[in-house]
């Protein structure tokens, strides 16, 4: 007999599709009522959930008796509880790699947007304030040849920095939890302590997960440690940075500007940085382009039909919970 698949979000047509040729799946629709109803009804059923955005730990999938494998569709995994994860032997599996270069690409996005105030200024011309050659109020900074500092170089943080190195003369700082030898010599990185590289960075790029030792890891301190002419770019998780003083730091100057795609609540409303010129708000797009979300479905797909399967997958997020 078939197992039974569940969405947890949204999942495109073609998703379910490849996920029907093993499994009976079920995708709750808004249009047939409340989706939390529909997933909660299925719960019990379900062998294997897919989705990605949404918190799951002992008070969502306690009902989850079946349960064996989340596949999500993302690479990090905040959202799950992996102490109860692993109490119950569910596994978890992620989509790491294949959306490197693209979040990559928008970290380096919001390090152009920012320095060049690219969002800024596109409001400014439309609304028609552009009547003569522009001045020192529209200038930005330079990026080619600035000291770039990543937080976390992991696999997004090597692809901005190779960006930084290659592309724009700079010079790489790093701080983490290890000495990444290969990449020093690759991108002349130098390794600094977390004080040092912000104390140092023109631009400095937090790309950690979130975990309990990087939660609010920037905060007023930190944010004064930075150089007035600064930047922070956010592109790894919201509560990484503490925002209130963050939006306190870019009210009062003490750092020029911050380019952000993720946040302490999300999706983003009613925030103050709403009002902030300097401050470059996206919406969780790291990935989000319609080739790596395609490649993340299908890691995940894969991740998932493996282990239901009853092979090892290839993203195992918790492996001692594998009895294979
Ligand atoms: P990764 O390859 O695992 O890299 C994470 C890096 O963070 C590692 O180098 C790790 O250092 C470092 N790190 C961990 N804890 C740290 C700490 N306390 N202080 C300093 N460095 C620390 O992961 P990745 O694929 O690059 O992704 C990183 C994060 O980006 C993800 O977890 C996710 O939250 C976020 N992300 C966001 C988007 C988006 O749409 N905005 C898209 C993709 C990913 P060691 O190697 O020394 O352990």
């Amino acid at each position: 007999m078939k197992k039974t698949v569940l969405a947890f979000s949204r999942i495109t047509q073609a998703m379910a599709e490849r996920l029907q040729h093993d499994f009976n799946v079920i995708v709750p629709n808004p249009k047939l009522g409340d989706i939390a109803a529909q997933f909660n009804e299925a719960l019990p059923e379900a062998h294997g959930l897919i989705g990605v955005g949404r918190k799951l730990g002992r008070a969502q999938l306690e009902g989850a008796g079946k349960l064996e494998v989340v596949s999500s569709v993302s690479v990090g995994y905040d959202n799950y509880d992996l102490d109860y994860f692993n109490e119950r032997g569910i596994a978890l599996t992620n989509t790491p790699d294949v959306l490197t270069e693209s979040t990559a690409d928008l970290g380096f996005a919001l390090i152009m947007g920012c320095a060049r105030r690219t969002a800024e200024l596109d409001a400014w011309t439309k609304a028609g304030h552009w009547q003569a050659t522009v001045g020192p109020a529209q200038f930005g900074c330079d990026v080619h040849g600035k000291k770039l500092g990543i937080v976390g170089l992991g696999n997004i943080g090597a692809a901005i920095a190779r960006r930084g190195r290659f592309g724009f003369n700079m010079q790489v700082l790093y701080t983490g939890n290890n000495r990444k030898t290969a990449l020093e010599q690759e991108l002349g990185a130098q390794l600094r302590s977390l004080d040092e590289l912000l104390a140092e960075a023109d631009f400095v790029c937090l790309v950690v997960p979130l975990s309990d030792a990087t939660r609010k890891l920037i905060g007023a301190r930190e944010l004064k440690l930075m150089k007035p002419s600064a930047f922070l770019i956010n592109i790894a998780r919201g509560p990484v940075v503490d925002e209130a003083e963050l939006v306190e730091a870019l009210q009062n100057g003490t750092i020029r500007g911050a380019g952000l795609d993720v946040y302490e609540k999300e999706p983003l409303a009613d925030s103050p940085l709403f009002k902030l010129p300097n401050a470059l708000t996206l919406p969780h797009i790291g990935s989000a382009t319609a080739e790596t979300r395609e490649a993340m479905a299908n890691r995940a797909i894969d991740n998932l039909r493996t282990a239901l399967l009853g092979e090892r997958p290839q993203d195992l997020v918790n492996p001692q919970v594998w009895k294979g």
